[in-house]
């Protein structure tokens, strides 16, 4: 790790966020979507004693998972090259764009059509079709849309939340060969999906995401509402399914309560428009289908989760994105500022396990760790405890049991660990602790006006004329924090 990386990339976060807080139309956006899915989500789960039944079950569900995790993906590469699947490995983001780029080219293929996934985001899939000369085409309109804007996602679910009407309005008239301009939204996903059709007959190999796959019978579970994900996965002549080792589920009963928990969370759906369950390429006497399956199973850091004890509850995730929709500070400077291809809570805790501590912990810095993302995770993933511990591993020493997180310590500032410690030193004795604040409130007209981040926005701290104790002890209260 280079000494500086910690540093800028904290750096770079703050500047981020700046910026997107004084974007005031963006807060706007950002609000009121928030808003409206909060609402959704609340509209799905009227009964709290049903809810939590639901989220105990999806959590074990998840955790048992876990616990089985290399006897399931055993189960589930077996399963499915029986169904004529081919099932491929990959450590790292590179290794996995390598196996797609090769089943590509054996393929002929010059044209990808994409259902959403965001594990193909997180390994930089198009970036490395395109080094290729292979054209990758995202198909989810809200993927269609941040990719037509040359942005990335600001939202695991909605990629496109960030923008509005009028600004794709914008786009599709200067994107699209022929577009009119129109801000009647039935017209602009008209126009969108005219433009894919064309892309769906042209493609040679079709990629998707997986939400669920089901060790006991080789099945993937995608789940959409476009109808895109089903056409990526049947139209082209090969079709790569590409996935986290961790959304392996042993059996087929164990989808529905995972997938209900799923819809409900992320969409305020029952259920959604497409369930699409996939168990092999097409086989003698079927009309459709692709000729050829590949699974590629991602690990891309996963491992690095799982081999702690408390932070492999990280794997757990089913991508709702309901942390998102409740953190007070995503609402604020939304997905994009984030800089990571998961925001939000989630990314906070998964992120430091694909790219590294260096580069992502000012993230787990990024929380009030008021709790409302674990309030809402339908599978009860403890994130602020994740948050927390993730905080530690950035300031400790490499000495402290924390190196095996890749870039543990990074947040580590010599005058900080020392004025912490003094402070731990202070705190722990009576008459010590008795002097320092004695000292603090008579000395409280020396306290500088300018603290840092923290006078940005507020007001100086100063500490009080008296002190705690010295107004108990005359036995009547005054006013307890004077200016
Ligand atoms: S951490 Fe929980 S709430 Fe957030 S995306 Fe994952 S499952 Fe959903």
């Amino acid at each position: 790790m280079r000494p500086d990386a910690g540093r800028q990339a904290g750096e770079q976060f703050a500047w981020r966020s700046r910026q997107a807080v004084a974007d005031t139309a963006q807060r706007i956006n950002f609000r009121s979507a928030m808003d409206f899915l909060q609402e959704k989500r609340r509209a799905q789960f009227p009964d709290d004693a049903e809810l939590a039944q639901l989220r105990d079950l999806g959590a074990a569900l998840r955790g048992y998972s876990l616990a089985h995790l290399p006897r399931l993906l055993e189960q589930l590469e077996a399963r499915c090259r029986q169904n004529g699947m081919q099932v491929h490995w990959a450590e790292t983001a590179a290794e996995a764009n390598t196996i797609a780029l090769d089943i590509a080219q054996r393929a002929g293929a010059r044209r990808i059509v994409k259902g959403k996934s965001m594990v193909s985001e997180e390994i930089g899939f198009n970036h490395a079709m395109q080094a290729a000369a292979i054209e990758a085409i995202e198909t989810d309109m809200g993927e269609f849309i941040v990719q037509l804007a040359g942005e990335a996602p600001s939202h695991i679910i909605m990629p496109a939340i960030h923008k509005t009407k009028r600004q794709i309005a914008a786009l599709f008239a200067a994107r699209i060969p022929g577009a009119p301009y129109t801000e009647d939204v039935d017209a602009l996903i008209q126009i969108g999906r005219q433009a894919l059709r064309r892309e769906f007959e042209r493609a040679e190999l079709g990629l998707s995401g997986v939400n669920f796959a089901v060790a006991e019978t080789g099945t993937l579970c995608l789940v959409e509402n476009e109808g895109n994900g089903r056409m990526c996965t049947t139209l082209p002549r090969v079709h790569i399914a590409i996935t986290g080792i961790e959304k392996v589920v042993e059996r087929l009963d164990h989808v529905p309560p995972l997938l209900s928990l799923l819809t409900r969370s992320a969409t305020g759906q029952a259920i959604t428009t497409y369930v699409n369950l996939i168990s092999g390429p097409r086989r003698a006497g079927e009309r459709d289908g692709p000729e050829e399956v590949h699974l590629i199973l991602v690990d891309n850091g996963r491992t690095q989760a799982y081999a702690d004890a408390a932070l492999r509850a990280t794997l757990q995730c089913i991508r709702c994105g309901a942390c998102m929709n409740h953190c007070p500070v995503y609402a604020r400077i939304g997905g994009h500022a984030y800089g990571t291809t998961y925001p939000g809570p989630i990314g906070a805790i998964v992120s430091p396990h694909m790219l590294g501590l260096e580069q992502t912990y000012p993230l787990a810095f990024a929380s009030t760790l008021c709790g409302a993302c674990s309030q809402v995770c339908p599978v009860r993933i403890p994130i602020p405890e994740l948050l927390v511990q993730l905080r530690n591993a950035a300031q400790a020493r490499a000495s402290q049991g924390a190196a095996m997180l890749r870039g543990a310590g990074a947040a580590r500032r010599p005058l900080v660990s020392a004025a912490w410690r003094a402070w731990s030193l202070l705190y722990g004795r009576g008459l010590l602790y008795g002097v320092g604040t004695w000292l603090m409130s008579r000395g409280r007209a020396l306290a500088p006006v300018r603290q840092g981040a923290w006078t940005r926005c507020r007001t100086p701290l100063r500490p009080a004329p008296r002190r705690l104790r010295d107004l108990l002890r005359r036995g009547r209260p005054q006013t307890p924090i004077a200016k």
